[in-house]
């Protein structure tokens, strides 16, 4: 689960009390009360270097959403695109940074050692069923990416979301010497810099979605407007489609998710032709299956639903 998004109809202003307060509690909490010892006269018990921050950012793989065929189990659900990857990202204002992590979907038992070892160094690999950091996965990384980073630091303060904050979670980071401080909920959006990136990925996304090949307004640009394999709609985006195989005997049906459901159309049709691309998809296999069996078969597609490329953000 992500963090409950600020309602933007609310205005900034109904979140100064609680931001304030919530400042004005950190402040007596964490930096003036408890230990004497290196009390710094200007930072009080954490110095910059000692403030970590962590977040997390869901990555889209927007653009690998083009082939993604699926075979559609009889009375089965409908491909649901799933996030593929999250970052955890964590930084401090000043000193050297701790290492992104990136936490992909699935168990990563199956990952070979060559590949491992063909892994970026600055980026610490995690695996989690949804891609997302649950409390495991969280004490993984604490174990890992934060200890790392606090090596030396005998005290730190590490500011997340209340999601996290599992107990398990709490008593890693205090095993290093580290305190969880959660930040005000609902509100993010106004003083976390994560959020600035999920910001930014979200507006990527929607750039994305509008990108210019997609020639608003204009829906379908087939000479025969009857010949239109999504009748009249070949030009719209990101769209669940569903291709359905019939011959006099079966029927058989495939779920897509396209970017661009003319080029992926296009993909097919020469899938179709040509034989050595016959294993290219579960439909295409299909296809030439039947003609193999010189099976003749009718092919009519149709728009399940429109959707956008992997966004966990709104
Ligand atoms: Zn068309």
């Amino acid at each position: 689960m992500r963090a409950r998004q600020r309602n933007r109809k609310m205005p900034k202003q109904n979140f100064e009390v609680d931001l304030k307060k919530w400042h004005a509690t950190t402040r007596e909490k964490l930096v003036r009360t408890a230990r004497n010892d290196c009390y710094d006269e200007k930072w009080g018990r954490f110095i910059p270097r000692q403030r970590l921050n962590v977040d997390q950012s869901p990555l889209p793989f927007a653009v690998t959403t083009k082939r993604t065929y699926k075979h559609m189990e009889k009375g089965g659900q409908q491909h649901n695109p799933k996030r593929q990857c999250t970052f955890r990202i964590c930084f401090r204002p000043t000193g050297d940074q701790p290492k992104l992590g990136i936490i992909f979907r699935g168990t990563g038992k199956w990952i070979s050692e060559d590949e491992k070892k063909a892994y970026q160094p600055d980026i610490d690999v995690y695996f989690q069923e949804n891609a997302w950091a649950d409390t495991k996965v969280s004490v993984e990384w604490v174990e890992k990416t934060l200890t790392e980073a606090v090596r030396g630091d005998d005290r730190f303060v590490l500011f997340c979301n209340n999601l996290t904050g599992q107990t398990w979670f709490k008593e890693a980071v205090a095993k290093l010497g580290g305190i969880v401080w959660y930040r005000l909920p609902g509100a993010t959006d106004l003083w976390q810099p994560v959020e600035c990136i999920s910001s930014h990925n979200k507006t990527l996304l929607s750039n994305y979605n509008t990108a210019p090949t997609q020639q608003r307004n204009k829906q379908c640009n087939c000479r025969t407007k009857d010949e239109c394999a999504l009748q009249g709609k070949c030009l719209e985006m990101n769209v669940v489609h569903q291709a359905i195989v019939t011959t006099d005997t079966e029927t058989e049906s495939y779920v897509g998710l396209a970017t661009n459901f003319k080029e992926s159309f296009r993909n097919h049709t020469t899938s179709f032709r040509h034989v050595n691309k016959r294993n290219s998809t579960e439909l295409s296999k299909h296809v030439w299956k039947l003609k193999d069996a010189k099976k003749p078969f009718n092919i009519a597609w149709k728009v399940l639903r429109k959707c956008k490329p992997y966004n966990n953000i709104q």
